[in-house]
């Protein structure tokens, strides 16, 4: 091979972001990085641009290695070229296709274009949708700045500092007609026409198309649009869902693209039901008839209970930025008014339109689409409330994004083959009879990379902000409990800090050593989240603790990899049933970590439906399935009932070894946590429960 092919492989190998879930291709990359993985900011792109032409005939030089890279960019031809999918195999019509709208994907570290558990699930879906060779099209926003990058000075103070995304230098092309122009579509809002652009990124066998308003032509006002993922005021919150929404919509039919299942991810989308519902008035429907075509199109997901979560604008800003669209509509603005508001009391809910347009809605565990019947049962004032047109299709994560390399190395020996995309939960249960010590062997690994990732970040905080927090009490053999998760009140995140004599005498051990790794960001503007953080951080320096708590910065998709990989233990203590889902107990549980929960969101149904099938538990339930109206008192009760827990169940039961030194019953629960929940939450099972809602499939076909 000489240089410009193995450039060609190179180029085509880094530009579709599959590396990121193909681990042979991702470590060819890492291996290749002239200056290291990290210096290239984990981005086979930047590998690329830093070989340069004496890197890439270096590269020639070496027959091995041009024959594995030959065969990855073989690899890739032959899963984008595949016509025997799962979907193919169900009977899919692949002439019918999905358009998927979010606000955030989580792809990648350097495409920041999300901010928490949202994006991080688009992210799977995407990657699963592509697995599973569903035609699938997705639309999001090219944030010029994506979430802030997180930096606590020695006061355990959050600073937010601006993420950028420099499209140009990412996995990410200009869309461009026949001609190398852009192409462009234009959105209507109070201040006049906006004009948007589009960067496609490859997500294997799915395309994501990042709507851009930073372009010339554009005002200022306009060209900030797409400028901040949830930053700015409400104003601009309502113009991005137009770009979003509408514009998402505009820019396909531009591609000739038609869409017959819209699927909303999340109500930031909602204003593509009136885009739709624009098409069906003018192909000549009459109002009613254009409603029910758009309700057989449009499937709605929503992700939260909590209120604010459920983008809301005053009338005056409504009707400013809406008008335009409602003459569209061929519809007075008071009648949209009508559809997005409770009795036309305001203000502009974007989840009641959505509830409104869309013929199919889910929760997203099995408790929060109760919850979610119950929010809105007024509605619907004359259905019972089980009978609600709301119902659920449990969130997942993707296998083969979320296990560490260590782990999946068992399951692919133990299970064999194709693991990761399988669901048959039957096929699991090979994991009864895995060789417990190599798994444990691949555990403590894991762990111990945790903890050199861990030790490098804290060094670097600690060499920047002077404070004490080195690492260097981290232990690879203690019982590691882990908890990341954005500071929003609702988490708790400080119960475990509720008294702290007693987690004092758990983790202050040195028998049976025990030590928690604690990540995650805070709004900007959240400052009760941000006094969380101050309050886990000071905790950190306290000398009953011996080092052994630790706040690790800028939680994003590397940090989680490692932590979910690594921990033994995956600490969650929402105040129930406020966790619609979860999903990192999902990958926790996939690599092996015990969960130690409120029974709420996903863990409330894997415990009711699966614990009954192992020997030992699955895991750990904080408290019960009740809820109080004194939250102080249920803060004490599950402050409670989390350190019984630890001191009288999890602690014993880790540091209890045989001779091989090897924590039997621990084990069973690691196995039986394995076996019975990778397949039951792998995005997997759920792109092909959604596949099933969207009506594309043979009748009767599910997940294999
Ligand atoms: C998985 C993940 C989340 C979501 O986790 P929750 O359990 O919903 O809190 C958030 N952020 C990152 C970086 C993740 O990987």
């Amino acid at each position: 091979m000489d240089r410009a092919e193995i450039r060609s492989d190179l180029d085509a190998l880094a530009a579709n972001l599959r590396w990121a879930w193909h681990q042979p291709t991702q470590t060819l990359f890492e291996q290749l990085a002239p200056d290291g993985w990290e210096a290239a900011q984990r981005d086979p792109s930047v590998v690329v641009g830093q070989l340069g032409d004496e890197g890439l005939d270096a590269v020639a030089s070496d027959a091995s290695l041009c024959e594995r890279i030959g065969h990855l960019r073989a690899g890739l031809d032959a899963y984008l070229a595949a016509r025997d999918t799962w979907f193919d195999r169900s009977g899919g019509d692949r002439r019918r296709s999905v358009t998927y709208l979010s606000a955030e994907f989580g792809l990648v570290d350097r495409l920041k274009t999300y901010s928490g558990g949202l994006g991080v699930l688009a992210g799977d879906h995407l990657r699963s949708a592509s697995d599973l060779g569903l035609p699938l099209v997705a639309v999001g926003l090219a944030y010029r700045d994506g979430y802030f990058r997180q930096q606590l000075d020695a006061d355990g103070q959050q600073h937010a500092l601006p993420a950028t995304n420099d499209f140009d230098a990412l996995a990410a092309e200009l869309v461009t007609d026949e001609h190398g122009a852009p192409v462009t579509v234009e959105v209507p809002n109070g201040d006049g026409p906006v004009r948007i652009q589009a960067w496609r990124v490859e997500v294997g066998r799915v395309t994501l198309y990042l709507l851009d308003t930073d372009l010339d032509g554009n005002s200022l006002h306009a060209r900030a649009i797409t400028g901040q993922l949830y930053g700015g005021d409400q104003d601009t919150r309502l113009r991005q869902e137009l770009v979003l929404g509408v514009g998402g919509l505009r820019l396909l039919q531009a591609l000739g693209i038609e869409p017959d299942v819209v699927h909303l991810n999340e109500g930031h989308a909602a204003l593509a039901g009136l885009e739709r519902l624009g098409v069906h008035r003018r192909a000549g429907k009459p109002l009613d008839q254009a409603l029910a075509s758009v309700r057989r199109e449009l499937v709605f997901t929503t992700h939260t209970p909590v209120p604010a979560g459920h983008d809301a604008f005053a009338w005056d800003l409504a009707a400013h930025h809406l008008r335009p669209l409602s003459d569209h509509l061929d519809l007075a603005f008071e009648g949209l008014w009508d559809l997005a508001t409770y009795q036309g009391h305001g203000p502009w809910n974007q989840t009641i339109l959505a509830l409104r347009l869309a013929g199919e809605v889910n929760g997203v565990a099995r408790l929060h689409g109760r919850v979610t019947r119950q929010m809105w049962a007024h509605l619907w004032p004359d259905r019972p409330v089980e009978q609600l047109p709301i119902e659920h299709i449990t969130n997942g994560v993707h296998p083969a994004t979320w296990v560490g390399p260590d782990v999946a190395a068992v399951l692919h020996d133990q299970v064999g083959e194709g693991w990761e995309h399988d669901v048959d939960p039957a096929r699991f249960d090979a994991l009864t009879t895995v060789d417990r010590h190599r798994l444990w062997q691949a555990r403590r690994a894991a762990r111990q990379y945790l903890v050199e990732v861990v030790r490098g970040r804290l060094a670097a905080q600690a060499e920047r902000t002077g404070a004490q927090t080195d690492g260097r009490g981290l232990d690879p053999d203690a019982l590691t409990i882990g908890f990341a998760r954005r500071f929003a009140t609702y988490k708790r995140g400080t119960l475990l800090a509720r008294d702290v004599d007693r987690l004092a005498a758990i983790v202050g051990d040195d028998e049976r050593p025990v030590q928690l790794v604690i990540a995650g960001k805070a709004h900007p503007q959240d400052l009760a989240g941000q006094q969380l953080i101050r309050e886990l951080v000071e905790l950190s320096r306290d000398p009953r603790l011996a080092g052994r708590l630790v706040f690790v910065e800028d939680y994003d998709l590397s940090l989680a990899s490692a932590l979910v990989a690594g921990c033994d233990v995956w600490l969650n203590t929402p105040l129930r049933p406020n966790e619609a889902s979860g999903t990192s107990g999902m990958k926790a549980a996939m690599n092996g970590g015990l969960n130690l929960s409120v029974l709420d969101g996903w863990w409330d149904e894997a415990v009711a439906d699966l614990a009954p099938h192992s020997e030992h538990g699955i895991g750990w339930v904080i408290g019960g399935s009740d809820q109080w109206e004194d939250r102080h008192a249920q803060d004490d009760r599950d402050a409670d009932a989390l350190y019984r827990l630890l001191a009288d169940e999890l602690v014993p039961t880790f540091h209890d070894r045989d001779v091989d030194g090897l924590p039997q019953r621990w084990l069973t629960m690691m196995i039986d946590a394995m076996r019975l929940l990778t397949p039951r939450f792998s995005t997997h099972r759920m792109v092909a429960d959604y596949a099933e809602r969207y009506g594309l499939l043979a009748r009767g076909c599910t997940a294999d």
